[in-house]
Order: C-alpha cells, then sequence, then structure tokens
C-alpha cells in the first residue's frame, strides 16, 4: 500500500486538519501517517486556542516516520509559524520527501487566523519552490501574492504563485462562482469542473482535497488525473457533509 504523511495541525472536533487528512486517505486507499505540529482547541463553530509545538516536534515525527514507514507522498496543512515552516521545509529538502503537496492554510471559514501574518515570506521562499503542487483557495491565492482579491485576475494569480518555484498551481475553487478548481503549470491552464454542493458543510474541504491529490499522486496517476480526482472526493465529501455534529459548519465526510 502506498504511504502518505500529513504534516499539520490536530483539530479537536475532528473536522479539519490532521483528522480530515486521516479520514480522506482512508478513502482514497493509501496509508496515512501524521507529523502534528501544533494543536488547535477546536469545535465546529470556533478555534478557542492555538499551541504551536516546538519545530523540532515536527522534524523528530517526520525523521521517525520516513525511516521506517516511508513516505510516497507528503502534504503539509496548516503549520501556524515561520519556525515551523522553515523545519519542515529543511527538512522535507533533506530527506528528498517525494510529491509534496503544500496547502498553504491561513484563515478558517470561521474566521480564525491560522497562519501567523509574517509567516508568508517563509511559505513563498521555503516551501514552494520543494512543492510539486500548491493548493489556496482563491483568498489565499492572492493573499499569499499581496494583492486583494479579484476573481478576474485569477490566471495573473496562478502565474504569479509558479514563478515562486512550484511545479504547479491549483487554485481551488470552492470559494469561486464556479466551484471550478485552476490548474497551471507553467504551460497551461485547465480548469477542474465539477458538481457544486449547497455549501453549508464545508468544514474540512480543503485538508480533503490537498490530501486527496497527495493520494492519488502516491497512486501514480499524473497531476491532471489526481486533480481531478482530489475535485471529486472534496465535493463528495462536502455533500454528505454531516449537518447534525455541533452547531456550527458541520464536517465534510469522505467516506
Ligand atoms: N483547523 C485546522 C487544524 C486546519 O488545518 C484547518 C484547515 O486546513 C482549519 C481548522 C480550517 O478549516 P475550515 O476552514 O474548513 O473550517
Amino acid at each position: 500500500m502506498k504511504r502518505v504523511m500529513s504534516i499539520a495541525t490536530s483539530d479537536s472536533g475532528a473536522g479539519a486538519g490532521i483528522q480530515a487528512d486521516l479520514k480522506a486517505f482512508l478513502r482514497c486507499g493509501v496509508y496515512g501517517t501524521t507529523a502534528i505540529v501544533a494543536a488547535t482547541a477546536q469545535n465546529t463553530v470556533e478555534v478557542t486556542d492555538i499551541h504551536p509545538f516546538p519545530p523540532e516536534v515536527a522534524v523528530r515525527q517526520i525523521e521517525t516516520v520516513v525511516s521506517d514507514i516511508g513516505a510516497d507522498a507528503v502534504k503539509t496543512g496548516m503549520l501556524f509559524n515561520a519556525g515551523i515552516i522553515s523545519a519542515v521545509a529543511g527538512t522535507i529538502r533533506r530527506l528528498e520527501l517525494p510529491n509534496l503537496v503544500v496547502d498553504p492554510v491561513m484563515v478558517a471559514e470561521s474566521g480564525a487566523v491560522l497562519l501567523e501574518p509574517e509567516a508568508v515570506g517563509t511559505y513563498r521562499e521555503e516551501l514552494f519552490p520543494l512543492a510539486t503542487a500548491i493548493t489556496p483557495n482563491l483568498n489565499e491565492a492572492f493573499a499569499l501574492i499581496g494583492e486583494e482579491r479579484d476573481e478576474s485576475r485569477i490566471e495573473d494569480c496562478a502565474r504569479a504563485l509558479y514563478e515562486l518555484g512550484p511545479r504547479a498551481v491549483i487554485i481551488t475553487g470552492g470559494h469561486t462562482e464556479s466551484g471550478a478548481d485552476l490548474l497551471y503549470d507553467g504551460e497551461r491552464f485547465t480548469r477542474i469542473e465539477g458538481p457544486v454542493h449547497a455549501a453549508n458543510n464545508t468544514h474540512g474541504a480543503g485538508c480533503t482535497h490537498s490530501s486527496a491529490l497527495a493520494s492519488f499522486l502516491a497512486r501514480g496517476m499524473d497531476l491532471e488525473e489526481a486533480a481531478r480526482n482530489a475535485r471529486r472526493i472534496a465535493s463528495e465529501a462536502v455533500k454528505y457533509g454531516l449537518g447534525e455534529i455541533g452547531k456550527g459548519a458541520g464536517p465534510v465526510h469522505a467516506l
């Protein structure tokens, strides 16, 4: 069985973060491992606390898992601060880990800030150049290039992100009119269309998408095929989202 590691943060409500990643890995037929870089106290309504671990905690988890289990792909999720991003990037480079999907998590649907603002430069300089694909949503994509969100300029935004060094950029469509994801590989733009479901129970949709993308890359698909399948898995997970769990945006359900 292929092995995929999530380097990300715990969501105690288990809708997003590491917990969503493990559910997505199971759904996508790969064996999931985890390096937990921070813990949130969180439910479906709010994030009440964020407790980042020292960067060495991430490094030791990655080294220990990889030395025994290995990894066919890696996804990074919420990394919270510059010290963690830098340590994770250095370890991924040193261990030459393949098929890196970077989901640059910045702000939760609930509005909670999940990335310290000064850490944006560390993403751009240290982690993006190692990535097979980065998967910002539309808000994150424009924030990462320091511009106001403007959906009519989405292709320029993808080009600017590509210039930072990832092999491809996928701007996810959950927050756009059409719901389509936009894939740019430095040569052409491909719109990844799919059904758009009433978006009530979306907590964890982005985490599910990037985990599915890493899983399908691990399983040997090319980027476009992996992106199409990841779009499908994320959209199904929203469709079957669990509105009865908690009082806020219900968790997605990827099974
Ligand atoms: N909490 C953690 C630990 C996450 O990784 C994420 C997103 O990646 C979120 C919360 C936010 O999830 P959402 O915006 O889907 O509610």
